[in-house]
């Protein structure tokens, strides 16, 4: 019988409910439990593929394809597992499903209605998840924070699931803040207080309250909350900040949450086996040497925006023994008169980063002519590689002006242009290159030498693609093509023999990285550049 466990959030957004899911899912994997992860998103985009990373952070690419919210690269991550299409229930989603069924005729003369029609649908996805997986758990995080209105819905939804499953088989967490305030800095429980209220209103009685502070909250204090929000004082967990999320599990585990989870949800009793987890806080935690690494975007005010690719440097840099310090660089900055020099001059590594249209791209191609001409260690994402083309097709082949029509469809020499199979699709939903796809690996390469395979599988999103009428000359001119698609159409991974460590990808590695297992591109990018730390300093 799959269990369900709801994760709610109050009093403020982004309280680490995403976090807090996944720890959660970890320290249930850690005894063994197979754990379902998914997020409910209360806004209307059928998916995250359109919403702009400056608002809504980075759109995590799933196996299937599925652009989501950036939560599940979290569940991913923790949890270790592979999430798909169900693992993202957003609100357009759901109406998309039910308006779609209305229009066949599905509800047979009934009114449709949000209850139970856009509950049903909802439950619906839930339990069909759970089977899908065949889960022990579903643990499923709420977006948004109680009290907004649109995410009442999937709350009167795993409201219901609650009298539809029984008490043993459900499970309400809720995430609140437990802020000091004023001079002597009091710790404040009315917050929590009301956010449990307005959870109330609505039926749901939490089970267990995850109260993030920034300090440790005495046991008088869980004691108030107890009593004022009628939960057990063992069901108070207190969530402090961590000096890395990889060490939240932990956290959890030592105040007695997974032992609390699995008493109240009636399942076995089982050890649960930190070692692993706690090897990679502690590498974290005590590196033995620290490397810089710029990633040059057009999204970097917003620190999420990127937040697979960051979370991938703190995975290599564990793996290097090593603390990776990131400087984001807004592209655009780099389009101007400013020397490349003066910006990343110094550091030791370059991640030109992912990214859609025009603006900073000029800046990109400059930031790559620099690492190229200097040997600073070079990982290209997706539109890193059509940039490092584009820079080698100007700067080594003569190609002036040449450009990717994304930018310019007029080019002189349009080295990155439309896949076949795009220049038809008109909708920008969930139309371009998704997912999974295999690639062929050249043996002798980099990239060999990094993967260790001669057949890889990366996550695409993309449009474009280097095009194939300027392959040839490419080549000729000294860039390895390290990465085919199996029918040699497509250019997946490029390289420079003659640099010390010069490789990009047409996919999104950055997906892939766990804290277990780390990505070997970024590995190896963190590698070659402790090694020029080195040289340089000698
Ligand atoms: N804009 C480019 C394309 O669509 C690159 C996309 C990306 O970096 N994910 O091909």
């Amino acid at each position: 019988m799959t269990k369900y466990i709801f994760v709610t959030g109050g009093v403020v957004s982004s309280i680490g409910k995403g976090i807090t899911s996944a720890s959660l899912g970890r320290i249930l994997r850690n005894r063994g439990y197979v754990v379902a992860p998914m997020k409910l998103d209360p806004y209307i985009n059928v998916d995250a593929g359109t919403m702009n990373p400056y608002q809504h952070g980075e759109v995590f690419v799933t196996d299937d394809g599925t652009e989501t919210d950036l939560d599940l690269g979290h569940y991913e991550r923790f949890i270790d597992v592979s999430c798909s299409a169900g693992s993202s229930v957003t609100t357009g989603k759901v109406y998309l499903s039910v308006i779609e069924a209305e229009r066949r005729g599905d509800y047979l003369g009934a009114t449709v209605q949000v209850i139970p029609h856009v509950t049903n649908e909802i439950k619906r996805a839930i339990v069909d998840l759970g089977k899908q997986q065949e889960a022990d758990i579903v643990l499923a995080e709420i977006g948004g924070t109680v009290g907004d209105i649109e995410s009442l819905p999937f709350l009167e939804a795993i409201r219901q699931m609650r009298k539809d499953f029984g008490k043993e088989s459900t499970l309400f967490v809720h995430v609140t803040l437990v802020p000091q305030v004023g001079p002597w800095h009091e710790i404040k429980t009315k917050p929590t207080q009301h956010s449990v209220i307005k959870l109330r209103e609505i039926g749901i009685s939490p089970d267990v309250l995850v109260c993030r502070s920034e300090v440790a909250i005495p046991q008088e204090v869980k004691e108030k909350i107890s009593l004022f929000c009628d939960v057990p004082t063992e069901a108070v967990v207190e969530s402090l900040n961590a000096e890395t999320i990889y060490e939240v599990p932990l956290m959890y585990e030592s105040a007695g949450l997974g032992d609390l989870v699995v008493e109240r949800l009636g399942l076995e009793k089982r050890d649960s086996s930190l070692s692993e987890w706690k090897q990679i806080a502690e590498k974290i935690k005590h590196p033995q040497d620290r490397c810089c690494i710029a990633v040059v975007g057009k999204y970097t005010q917003n620190g999420d925006a990127y937040k697979s690719i960051a979370e991938a440097l703190v995975h290599a840099g564990g793996a290097n023994n090593a603390k990776v310090d990131i400087r984001w660089i807004e592209s655009q900055t780099l389009e101007s008169t400013i020397d490349p020099e003066t910006v990343i001059g110094d550091v030791d590594g370059v991640i030109v980063a992912p990214g859609f249209g025009d603006r900073g791209i000029e800046g990109k191609i400059r930031a790559m002519r620099f690492v190229r001409e200097k040997n600073i260690p070079f990982l290209g994402i997706c539109l890193g590689l059509q940039m490092a083309v584009i820079e080698f097709a100007r700067n080594v082949c003569g190609l002036e002006g040449a450009n990717t029509t994304e930018v310019d469809s007029e080019a002189p020499y349009p080295v990155i242009g439309f896949m076949p199979d795009q220049t038809k699709v008109k909708t920008k939903g969930a139309t371009m290159r998704l997912g999974s796809y295999p690639c062929n690996i050249t043996a002798g390469t980099l990239a060999h030498q990094l993967y260790n395979a001669t057949r890889i599988e990366e996550r695409h999103r993309h449009r474009y693609e280097v095009n194939n009428d300027f392959r040839e000359l490419l080549i000729e001119k000294g860039l390895i093509v390290s990465g085919v698609s199996p029918d040699y159409r497509l250019v997946e991974m490029i390289e420079l023999p003659s640099h010390p460590f010069f490789i990009a990808t047409q996919a999104h590695p950055e997906f892939k990285s766990r804290p277990n297992r780390p990505h070997p591109l970024f590995q190896g990018l963190v590698k070659a550049a402790l090694f020029r730390k080195a040289a340089v300093l000698v």
